[in-house]
């Protein structure tokens, strides 16, 4: 399958090299695959690939990366919008949408 991108250079995901351990975990959970491991840290291999789910953030153990989770999530805010009540939803929290559009009945 070809490789998903989103919108370009909008992500808000940031990795602070110097914190990170290396232990791994944000390539474990990283749907997207946006992270690389380098010879002891990980780093970006592909940024606009994130679709900003927070699973990295919420699992690196020092808070090396951050990310403002929810506001990649367009299709979230816009069935919201449209009032579409019958897309299927992972559920508010459960994907990381922390948009205010996400009331758990229109989701990614
Ligand atoms: S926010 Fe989600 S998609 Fe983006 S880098 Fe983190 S785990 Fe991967
Ligand atoms: S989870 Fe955090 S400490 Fe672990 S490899 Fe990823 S950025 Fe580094």
């Amino acid at each position: 399958m070809e490789r998903l991108t989103y919108l370009k250079d909008v992500v808000t995901l940031k990795l602070d090299e110097a914190k990170c351990t290396g232990c791994g975990m944000c390539l474990e959970v990283c749907p997207h695959a946006v992270f690389r491991m380098n010879s002891r840290h990980v780093e970006i291999r592909d940024r606009d690939a994130c679709m900003e789910c927070g699973a990295c953030s919420r699992n690196c153990p020092v808070g090396a990366v951050s990310v403002k989770s929810g506001v990649g999530c367009a299709a979230a805010v816009i069935n919201a919008l449209l009032g579409r009540t019958d897309q299927p939803c992972c559920g508010p929290g459960d994907c990381g949408c922390s948009s205010a559009g996400n009331t758990g009945a229109a989701c990614c």
